[in-house]
């Protein structure tokens, strides 16, 4: 698994990625009516496209997965996009808005790979995503140190391999940790 065997992508690619991205979902809101998840993954550098990314994108769907059976949330359609921008889910749920931002705020700040997912939550009827502060959520930690994710990225205070490092050593105890716990269970 790596981080820098896929293509290098522009701001250009960046912006278009992010239009496309709005248009899924309203795609998807004028579609179902239903309120929407759209996932993308938090992967610094030129490069979104790489076998390391493409890990972390089954981990969210799973980690999704999970959480929909966990809640007894139904699944009303799930649509997955591998651009060269990196990989995106548009998934459309009969959730309460606030009950599933609360949900998706759960995964990024409680699963071990959390911190590498964007898991917004756009609302049907405004069309927007709903915002993390109206839950009185700090605002996302930085990868590498304990300071706010925006403060480090606006100051460039770590380096990409700083950060592929810090990204590198979380999915290695992440996978360290489950191959653990599916040796425990071997055992019962
Ligand atoms: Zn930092």
């Amino acid at each position: 698994m790596k981080f820098d065997d896929g293509q290098p992508i522009n701001l250009e690619q960046m912006l278009l990625a992010k239009e496309k991205r709005v248009e899924n979902q309203l795609i998807a809101i004028t579609r179902y009516h239903y309120p929407v998840i759209s996932l993308s993954l938090v992967i610094p550098g030129a490069i979104k496209n790489s076998s390391g990314s493409l890990f972390l994108f089954k981990e969210a769907i799973t980690a999704l997965h999970n959480c929909f059976i966990a809640n007894a949330i139904a699944l009303i359609d799930e649509q997955h996009y591998h651009y060269v921008t990196g990989s995106e889910a548009i998934i459309s749920v009969p959730c309460s808005i606030d009950k599933l931002k609360q949900l998706c705020i759960d995964i990024e700040d409680n699963h071990p790979l959390g911190r590498l997912w964007d898991i917004d939550v756009i609302d049907p009827l405004s069309q927007r995503s709903v915002s993390r502060s109206k839950f009185n959520h700090r605002s996302r930690q930085c990868l590498v140190c304990q300071e706010a994710a925006k403060i480090c990225s606006r100051a460039k205070k770590h380096s990409l391999e700083e950060i592929f490092l810090a990204i590198e050593r979380r999915i290695k105890d992440y996978l360290d940790s489950s191959s653990l716990n599916a040796s425990r269970k071997q055992v019962k």
